[in-house]
């Protein structure tokens, strides 16, 4: 069962590629940002902490989001796990470090969607996903077939993200650069760090996706 993570800027398209990678190969994603938006919705203590945090396009503390993944990964799971959005800081990539040996577990590769920032507004002003199900659309580049209804579960429930804008972008991107972006070092430091061009179409880059997970080392 590996274990990866998917590194990149907001908009890369790592969502997108977990996504696949539960529906092909039965891995188990473990996004921060959806369950810091479960949160959110449910209402709980936490949700109501770090709103503001979230809408403005800053770092939840390490704390809370470290606590978030400590209460999910208890021990390895058949198809491995799938670290989407997270870790964000040095941080949050020792203390996940931790966590998998505690659990008995390793990483296999921390796997880099390399793209242009230019591309990025487009693809997060463009981006809606099924809150039902969620799948992730665009509304030029993957768009559901049906307008207003999602190809994978049928539902009707497609949204827009509130932080989805130009302006929260900046802030995302600036916090991706200062915090996130040293994570590349620290996984080519530890030989686990593979580039994978996500430029590319969406098949395309899956392809590439595969062929790390693929890879006999
Ligand atoms: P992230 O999780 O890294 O923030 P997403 O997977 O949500 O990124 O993708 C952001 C937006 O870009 C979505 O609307 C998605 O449909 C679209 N997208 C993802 N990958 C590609 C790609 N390779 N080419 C074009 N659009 C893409
Ligand atoms: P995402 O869905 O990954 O784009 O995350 C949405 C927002 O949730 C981010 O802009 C942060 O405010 C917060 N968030 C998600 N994951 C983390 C994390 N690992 N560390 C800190 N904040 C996070």
């Amino acid at each position: 069962m590996p274990n990866i993570i998917l590194l990149g800027p907001p908009g890369a398209g790592k969502g997108t590629q977990a996504k696949r990678l539960v529906d092909e190969r039965q891995m188990v994603q473990l996004s921060t940002g959806d369950m810091l938006r479960e949160a959110r919705s449910s209402g709980t203590e936490m949700g109501r902490v770090v709103a503001d945090v979230m809408d403005r396009g800053g770092l939840v503390t390490d704390e809370i989001v470290i606590g978030l993944i400590e209460e999910k990964l208890t021990g390895p799971v058949q198809g491995g796990f799938i670290f989407d959005g997270f870790p964000r800081t040095l941080k949050q990539a020792d203390a996940l470090g931790d966590l998998l040996a505690r659990t008995g577990q390793t990483l296999s590769a921390a796997i880099e969607l390399q793209v242009d920032d230019a591309v990025l507004v487009a693809r997060i002003t463009g981006r809606y996903t099924c809150g039902t199900c969620g799948e992730v659309y665009h509304d030029t580049t993957r768009p559901t077939a049906r307008v207003g209804v999602c190809d994978a579960c049928g539902s009707t429930n497609l949204k827009r993200r509130a932080d989805d804008t130009e302006d929260a972008l900046k802030t995302r991107l600036m916090e991706y650069y200062k915090k996130t972006s040293p994570l590349l070092g620290y996984y080519y430091c530890k030989g686990q760090l593979h580039a994978v061009d996500a430029l590319d179409e969406i098949d395309q880059v899956a392809a590439a996706v595969a062929k790390v997970l693929d890879r006999r080392d």
